[in-house]
């Protein structure tokens, strides 16, 4: 079987063998990971060691703390204006889908949010895409991949000099190279490239803590969990776990930039496929935007139809190619090609695609 899905997503087979005995019995501890004690030495190695192996692959800068928190990716939405707001009580946001329309809703709840909608059948203008020109927003926000629209932002948005940029790379995390000292601050949830639902990794520039919002609650307070080294309370301990072994997997297999080639090699599979389908497959999405790890396109002449779209889903399922269908949102179908998806897992997939072409094109 290959496993699709946007997530929870599949993990990589060699982790999960190594999960299996864990589950059993953790190193010498006589008990299972999932009753180690968040205090305990165990626990405080796997934290420090899953730090180390973001640091080593990011290349984080030494002044950017890292923090494991709850609340996934939506924590997100409204941790980072809790916390980053205060310098002008406003933020801008770059709106590409719908993860990036909804933490503009939940941000506006406590300040002042302006909005820019981009055109994504419109080409990705390099870095220049963001409108705003002043300094008055405490912060540029954007999504680098939306997972629902199969949207992938290339470029890190042009900002002035001062404001941070802060970006939920929940769906592209570790899937190619990032400049992060190019960042305010990044994040993303663990369940798609790095891990299970549960634990959502921040990675924060340390002169942005230290002024969060009166009102913010200690659970998503980065000031207050930093200085708790993210055990203020009883952490995710098993995500956790999960985000170091996945990591360490990708380290093992050549890290980001590998997998940036793979998946710029599995998504040209399939892409190319759908541009040579005389339109039987279509994406409205511009081929400099198109997502390298959510492939998201319609099925069936004239910009797809449901009926088409069933049949390539449950044809597929028969064959063990699993959860194709798309977000309930945007209909089509939905191929999502994270890091633990392998070259083959995509060629059989492709050769799918080619076959149901020949089969049901009129
Ligand atoms: N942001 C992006 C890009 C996502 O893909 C998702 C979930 O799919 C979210 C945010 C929301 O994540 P969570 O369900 O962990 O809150």
């Amino acid at each position: 079987f290959s496993y699709f899905s946007p997530g929870p997503a599949k993990i990589p087979d060699e982790v999960l063998s190594g999960l299996q005995e864990d589950l059993l019995q953790y190193k010498d501890t006589h008990i299972s990971i999932l009753e180690v004690s968040h205090r305990s030495k165990e626990f405080t190695n796997i934290i420090e060691a899953c730090e180390k192996v973001v640091r080593k692959l990011l290349k984080v800068p030494d002044n950017y703390r890292m923090l494991f928190m709850q609340g996934g990716a939506t924590g997100q939405f409204a941790a980072v204006p809790l916390n980053l707001l205060a310098r002008t009580g406003k933020a801008d946001y770059i709106i590409t889908g719908t993860w990036s329309e909804k933490a503009a809703k939940e941000a506006s709840k406590f300040g002042e949010v302006r909005q820019v909608k981009l055109d994504n059948t419109e080409p990705c203008k390099g870095d220049k895409f963001s409108p705003f020109n002043d300094t008055e927003a405490s912060y540029v926000y954007y999504c680098s991949n939306e997972t629902v629209h199969g949207v992938e932002i290339q470029a890190i948005p042009k900002v002035p000099a001062g404001v941070p940029i802060v970006c939920d790379m929940s769906s592209n995390f570790f899937t190619r190279p990032v400049d992060v000292a190019k960042f305010g601050m990044i994040y993303g949830g663990a369940q798609k490239n790095i891990g299970t639902p549960g634990t959502t990794l921040v990675i924060v520039r340390e002169d942005l803590l230290g002024s969060p919002l009166p009102s913010c609650p200690a659970i998503l307070d980065y000031t207050l969990l930093d200085k708790n080294k993210s055990v203020y309370n009883t952490p995710a301990t098993f995500p956790t776990h999960v985000m170091k072994e996945v990591l360490e997997w990708v380290s093992r297999h050549g890290g980001v930039e590998e997998m940036e080639r793979r998946c710029i090699q599995k998504s040209s599979l399939l892409y190319s496929i759908i541009d040579q389908s005389n339109s039987f497959y279509s994406t409205q999405v511009h081929p400099t935007k198109r997502s390298r790890v959510n492939v998201v396109f319609r099925v069936g002449a004239g910009g797809g139809n449901e009926a088409t779209e069933k049949k390539f889903v449950d044809e597929a399922m028969q064959q063990g190619l699993l959860s194709l269908k798309g977000h309930r949102s945007v209909g089509g179908i939905r191929a999502s090609l994270y890091n633990a998806i392998t070259l083959d897992d995509t060629r059989r997939l492709a050769h799918f695609m080619e076959t149901f072409l020949k089969e049901n094109y009129s």
